[in-house]
């Protein structure tokens, strides 16, 4: 309600203002339930702005540590000291959502690597799956340091965590570490079984997205952080959804908003990456390297490079495998009947070692 609507609602001496009747307790209950709930920054903006009293409320503590993801999904041109301060101001009210979004954004975009690890630090303990996989990929590539600061038992014990709490790309990492014994005793059977269990929970949840995904009900602020861990994109689903380490084809995960808004910041040169740097190669990414030839190379065709192992599969699947196999190899497979293993995946896996560019 408008300070002038307001102020004539208060000429009128029969009709009083009903909102100031409201108590503290309900309008910080509905403020909570917004912020929770919004599906764009603005939506929240809006009400900050609209009169003092929804401000106090809406910048209370209580309401700020329930914000959504999708509050913070700004972009990256829009990045200024007053959205800045907001993501603090929602970190100190205790918010995983914002420790995460603004720890990437501090380590990525502004390289303050050591504030930005802590505040994801600080959403994994918050058992934040998705702060418990970045720091994997952090430790895996030693992100931030030398090449010498990789940590393959930390990035394996996180993946452990994230995975536990359900997120598919760490259980896929480290069945693949099982398998190649990286950063973990080589056991090719546990590593196998991983790899089953995402394919199974990416096939459960391509199922439950055909036949139920409702956006509006996706709104509950536990679901959200592994609402972008899990799930597939939207309600549209095209082809078959099934098993993807297999070859077949499931529909693309919705990426959390804090990876377009990397990618944003350098494709837009508001961030400028350092000569020879180069950002994640899968296009949800946008994480950047933070030295060169941090991230592995396609053994293929050398032309592109991802931060892990799951955005290279991902990518794989959706756009680098028609790109990246030579004329003549597809000749061979179309010839001898494809059996070259699930899909094409194998041919990629198989160089991944040999294409480390250290
Ligand atoms: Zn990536
Ligand atoms: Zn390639």
């Amino acid at each position: 309600m408008g300070t002038a609507q307001r102020k004539r609602l208060r000429t009128i001496p029969e009709k009083p203002d009903l909102f100031d009747q409201l108590p503290d307790e309900l309008v910080l209950h509905i403020l909570s339930k917004l912020s929770s709930s919004a599906s764009r920054p603005s939506d929240f903006i809006n009400i900050v702005i609209t009169c003092k009293r929804l401000k106090k409320f809406a910048l209370d503590p209580f309401v700020l540590s329930k914000a959504g993801v999708k509050t913070f999904a700004m972009k990256a041109e829009r990045w200024s000291d007053p959205a800045h301060q907001f993501l603090k101001q929602c970190v100190n009210a205790g918010n995983r959502e914002a420790l995460y979004t603004l720890g990437m954004i501090r380590f990525y975009c502004l390289q303050n690597r050591g504030s930005g690890a802590s505040l994801m630090a600080k959403a994994a303990i918050k058992s934040h799956a998705l702060a418990l996989y970045s720091l994997a990929v952090i430790q895996f590539n030693g992100s931030g340091g030398s090449k010498n600061d990789k940590n393959l038992r930390a990035g394996v014990a996180l993946c452990a965590r994230a995975a536990v709490l359900g997120h598919i790309d760490a259980l896929r990492e480290l069945g693949h570490c099982l398998q190649d014994g990286y950063g973990v005793p080589r056991n090719i059977v546990q590593g196998r079984r991983f790899l089953v269990q995402a394919n199974a929970k990416e096939l459960a949840l391509s199922l439950r997205s055909m036949l139920t995904w409702k956006p509006q009900q996706k709104h509950v602020e536990e679901q959200q952080n592994l609402h972008y861990a899990c799930t597939v994109r939207g309600p549209a689903i095209t082809g078959c959804p099934l098993l993807s380490d297999f070859g077949c084809n499931v529909p693309a995960r919705e990426a959390h908003p804090v990876n377009g808004f990397l990618k944003e910041w350098f494709e837009s040169r508001r961030g400028v990456l350092d000569h020879g740097l180069r950002l994640c190669s899968h296009g949800s990414c946008g994480r950047p390297e933070t030295r060169p030839h941090e991230f592995r190379r396609c053994s293929v065709c050398g032309a592109v490079n991802y931060c892990s192992r799951g955005c290279q599969a991902l990518d794989w699947k959706l756009r680098h495998q028609v790109e990246c196999i030579p004329a003549e190899q597809w000749q061979g497979i179309l010839e001898d009947g494809g059996d070259h293993g699930f899909g094409g995946m194998v041919e990629i896996e198989e160089g991944e070692d040999v294409a480390l560019v250290e």
